[in-house]
């Protein structure tokens, strides 16, 4: 079974397919110069290089761009047509990929209502993962213990 990702999807560049394997591998998002850094010794040397290919697996639904941290990420292949939403803990910088049906359906008749029609959605929300939540949490509570 030598069956991967990229293997089911329509034939990649070998820049792109350099470009997803630097996102797949990375814990974080990542902007296009930290990219390129990575693929400099690949003989990547402009940044419009990476942009391009960044471009093109996005027209794919392989990665999405995190416009509040001007950054990408892989998709997590999921969500099909629903727009995804982005958890960003502002901490860690941590990043998770959800969605959920029933925004998108308040979403749609929203749109419908003020007779908008969307391109595309991204959701971002900001603020700080279940990890640092937690972190937090048992910080204060030991402090209360303490006391
Ligand atoms: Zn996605
Ligand atoms: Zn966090």
């Amino acid at each position: 079974m030598t069956k991967t990702n990229a293997d089911s999807k329509t034939s990649l560049t070998k820049n792109q397919a350099l470009v997803l394997k630097v996102l797949s591998n990375a814990s974080q998002p990542l902007g296009a110069y930290a990219i390129l850094d990575k693929l400099r010794s690949h003989g990547f040397k402009a940044p419009l290089t990476v942009y391009r290919a960044l471009e093109q697996l996005a027209g794919q639904g392989l990665v999405h761009k995190i416009e509040s941290l001007n950054s990408w990420t892989t998709c997590c292949g999921e969500h099909q047509a629903n727009p995804p939403v982005f958890e960003i803990c502002n901490d860690c910088g941590n990043v998770t990929e959800q969605f959920d049906r029933e925004l998108v359906k308040s979403l749609n008749s929203m749109s419908e209502r003020s007779g908008f029609i969307p391109d595309r959605s991204i959701i971002e929300i900001h603020g700080r993962c279940d990890d640092c939540g937690t972190d937090a949490k048992l910080t204060k509570g030991m402090n209360n213990a303490t006391d």
